[in-house]
């Protein structure tokens, strides 16, 4: 069987590993010049870094093993988590359950109502029960308004704008059992997941490695890996997906094509979808139902620390950015020449003047967030400045969203979609991207061989 995959960021590399591995002819398309897609990386003082923060958790099983498979495993390191909240002019340490009870900016009670809700969320894994109900709802009846209002609706807002009253308990209940899913055992019951430290995962030298090693690993076994081709669009004959046109007239052909680009960029380059009888206008229609917050990522040099936490959560609906991610105070500084290295992330929805808005601009805007975070800052720290940004940064995973993921065999026989959309119940992540592409080579190889 020969397969065509389009993309090359974790998913698609992902699929045309798991490929190779068996046997079968692979010819993978990038558009970038570069590998990687939202896990592409670039340079800062001789040390490679990602565009987007990455790290794992000890519960990204697939990422681990395919790490493992690809001689990195010794590179892998687990880090200590050092997370935090800023509200109110404030950073709060949020690392174990007594910095919990320290969190000053809601009642005691409250405290104790979002503790309990999360050790509750920890225990569930029949997330099929949340399926009906809104995050937004859940909180507020169980952790409480003053717990919403303070916490997490800010957070829900800011990365799902106008749609946070409507997103799925779902998605809500995913980043709370999954992130306790990455703390050691203590052997304490109940409290314990509250007490243990977090760790999360880094691969030295940068998660480019991860995207390096499925390249050099596919092409090893054959594969043709070309970046900087942008597919025009997928060739379809008789009914059937038998290949794709490349920039300057080239054509592929193969037995099955798999794209792994975001939904909008699929519709591209499958214009007549909604033209192909009603199975084609219902999936094309699917693709459009799910929408996508844009995400968009600042990063920093500054020639001093901003503080001493590495994830420090803004809870202030104001802020405009929803995490300052210090990537020095996770490696150390020398990793990048000396550079304390800083992201400040946001997500919004499209349509979003800051969509637009220049390096300078955003800093702008960000600077007297800069200074909450530390009074003493000053824009003479920074040493350079860059804004990253992705369409497709985070699909707004809303309530009754099961009902609306698009399958990943697409109504044109041989031709399939692999993409965030798809993840579900988690939420997008390396590891499920590289579940993602395994369980789909599955798939195609179980439709090639039916006929
Ligand atoms: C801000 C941010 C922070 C994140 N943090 C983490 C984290 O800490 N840990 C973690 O595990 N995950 C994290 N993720 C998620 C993780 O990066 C994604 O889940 C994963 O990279 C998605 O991979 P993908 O292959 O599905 O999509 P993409 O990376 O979007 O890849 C799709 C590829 O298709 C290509 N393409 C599009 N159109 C065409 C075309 N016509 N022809 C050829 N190629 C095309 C694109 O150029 C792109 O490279 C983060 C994501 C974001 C946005």
């Amino acid at each position: 069987m020969k397969v065509i995959v389009i993309g090359g960021g974790v998913a698609g590399l992902g699929a045309a590993y798991e490929l190779v591995k068996r046997g079968h002819e692979v010819a993978l398309y990038e558009a970038s010049t570069e590998f990687g897609g939202q896990v592409r990386t670039f340079e800062i003082g001789g040390g490679r870094i990602e565009i987007f923060y990455h790290h794992l958790f000890q519960s990204d099983d697939e990422a681990i093993r395919i790490i493992r498979e690809l001689g990195l495993e010794d590179d892998l390191t687990w880090i200590d988590s050092n997370v935090g909240l800023h509200g109110g002019g404030k950073n709060y340490p949020f690392v174990g359950a007594l910095d919990l009870l320290k969190f000053s900016r809601v009642s005691l009670l409250s405290r104790l109502r979002l503790g309990l809700t999360a050790l509750w969320l920890r225990r569930i894994s029949d997330y099929q029960r949340y399926e009906g109900t809104r995050a937004a709802e859940w909180i507020r009846a169980k952790v409480g308004k003053e717990g919403y209002d303070r916490v997490w609706g800010p957070l829900l807002r800011a990365k799902f704008s106008e749609h946070a009253e409507d997103v799925s308990m779902v998605w809500f209940w995913g980043k709370i059992y999954l992130r306790f899913a990455s703390r050691p055992k203590t052997g304490l019951p109940v409290i314990g997941g509250l007490l243990a430290k977090e760790q999360l995962g880094y691969l030295e030298g940068s998660f480019g490695r991860l995207i390096d090693g499925l390249v050099d690993a596919c092409r090893a076994k054959g594969a043709h890996m070309e970046a900087g081709a942008p597919v025009q669009r997928v060739l379809i004959e008789d009914g059937r997906a038998v290949g794709v046109c490349l920039p300057d007239g080239r054509e592929d052909r193969a037995d099955v094509v798999l794209a792994t680009t975001p939904s909008g960029l699929f519709q591209k380059i499958v214009p007549d979808l909604p033209e192909m009888g009603p199975e084609g206008a219902q999936y094309a229609s699917m693709l459009g139902e799910v929408q996508y917050q844009w995400a968009t990522v600042m990063v920093l040099t500054l020639d001093r620390p901003l503080s001493d936490i590495y994830w420090l959560t803004m809870t202030d609906d104001d802020a405009p950015f929803v995490v300052a991610v210090e990537q020095t105070n996770f490696l150390p500084p020398s990793t990048y020449g000396g550079n304390h290295v800083l992201y400040l992330s946001d997500y919004m929805s499209p349509g979003d003047p800051m969509v637009d808005m220049s390096a300078d601009e955003l800093f702008d805007l960000y600077e007297p967030w800069i200074k909450k975070i530390n009074p003493d800052f000053d824009r003479s720290w920074v040493r350079d400045k860059w804004v990253f940004r992705d369409r497709a940064g985070q699909p707004v995973v809303r309530m009754g969203y099961h009902q609306i993921i698009p399958p990943h065999r697409s109504p044109v026989p041989g031709l399939y979609l692999a993409n965030t959309t798809q993840i579900y119940p988690e939420d997008r992540g390396q590891n499920y991207s590289l579940r993602m592409g395994r369980r789909v080579a599955d798939l195609v190889e179980s439709d090639f061989a039916l006929g």
